[in-house]
């Protein structure tokens, strides 16, 4: 491709989401992405869409999760049509539970409902739970949802670049000059920095630290029955989420250890316990794989607005990258807009 019109740093959920969207506003597109197309932490996350969940401990972040959650359907349905492919969207959703005693504490401002209620979404669940039913949670498959946006961005004409990744910004003022990506020069109208968890390793680069820090998430899948789950169950500490051919993910550690992506199986043990006291049969259910996966952590909202005349940042959706995608990419398109 001669001169994109953009160029976007990063292929997680992010970065290809945009690419896609700004594409289909006419936009020529180049993404460069320091690993493979779409293998950051993107496919590695559980794929929930849970507003409610989320925003219990983070009321600041309620109106951008439940507007995301709102374009979900028809954002996905497009994807659908253009690629052929399932994403395996569905609103499925969701018990916030946990013991009596500490149900207030856990889950401040929700209501609590009848454990007959409860059963009725979930047989087998353990009786001393107090809960909440949050009806319209809603989930996708990860590694489904990332392959779909690589496939849309193909077929919209986005030039995809992998194993380059940025080590240089060239700037004078407010203004990007170029990047170098993977040892070439590269110039662009514009740019995009949807770089994830990484980001912190450009801010000398950018001259602005955006507040990002990796935040590693341990996960494992479960070999489980295929309707083993109603609804997605969101413990202390733990969730399980049965995903349309019967996976169970089952999530997720959160620890400040930099950028290292080791999974242990202490941490792996520890989640099957938390999710034994919800659901006794998750005990016997098999290990199939594990892995670790870097969420961009922030203090506070995403950063989606302009750090130059003519770059966007789109960095720090920390727990929930995977909900605010659509979100994300139409308010990149608008800003996008603003200075072209
Ligand atoms: C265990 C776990 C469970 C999760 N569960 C959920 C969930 O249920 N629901 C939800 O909404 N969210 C969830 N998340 C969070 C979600 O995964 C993230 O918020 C989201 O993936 C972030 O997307 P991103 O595009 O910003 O980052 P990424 O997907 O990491 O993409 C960033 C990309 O930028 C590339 N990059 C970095 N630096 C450079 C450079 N210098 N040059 C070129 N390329 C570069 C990286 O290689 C990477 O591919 C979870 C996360 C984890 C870890």
């Amino acid at each position: 491709m001669s001169r994109p019109d953009w160029i976007v740093i990063g292929s997680g959920v992010i970065g290809l989401s945009a690419a896609w969207a700004l594409a289909q506003a006419g936009q020529r597109v180049a993404v460069v992405e320091a690993g493979r197309i779409g293998e950051g932490t993107s496919p590695k996350a559980a794929g929930m869409l849970l507003p409610e969940v989320e925003s219990v401990h983070h009321p600041e972040l309620a109106p951008m999760a439940r507007e995301s959650l709102a374009m979900y359907p028809s954002w996905v349905k497009t994807l659908e049509e253009l690629t052929g492919q399932d994403v395996g969207y569905g609103p499925i959703g969701c018990l916030a539970l946990s013991e009596e005693a500490s149900f207030a504490k856990t889950w401040p401002g929700l209501a609590q409902v009848p454990f007959a209620d409860l059963s009725r979404v979930q047989s087998g669940l353990s009786s001393d739970l107090a809960g909440c039913y949050l009806p319209e949670g809603a989930q996708v498959d990860p590694p489904r949802l990332m392959a779909a946006l690589a496939a849309a961005c193909r077929t919209v004409g986005v030039s995809l670049r992998e194993n380059a990744p940025v080590t240089e910004i060239r700037r004078v003022a407010d203004r990007w000059l170029g990047i170098t990506a993977g040892g070439e020069r590269l110039v662009g109208g514009h740019y995009l920095l949807a770089t994830g968890a990484w980001t912190a390793n450009l801010t000398p680069e950018l001259d602005v630290d955006l507040g990002i820090f990796p935040v590693k998430g341990q996960m494992a899948e479960l070999t489980a029955p295929h309707d083993a789950l109603g609804a997605i169950l969101f413990g202390p500490g733990v969730y399980l989420s049965q995903k349309n051919d019967g996976r169970v993910l089952l999530g997720a550690t959160s620890e400040r250890v930099g950028f290292d992506l080791t999974v242990s199986e202490e941490a792996v043990a520890d989640l099957v316990r938390r999710a034994s006291r919800l659901l006794a049969a998750v005990a016997d259910w098999t290990i199939q794989r594990t892995w670790a996966g870097l969420r961009p952590g922030r203090d506070g909202l995403p950063v989606i607005e302009a750090i130059s005349q003519n770059a966007l940042a789109a960095v720090g959706h920390y727990r929930n990258g995977i909900l605010l995608a659509p979100l994300t990419a139409s308010r990149l398109t608008e800003l996008a807009e603003q200075i072209a």
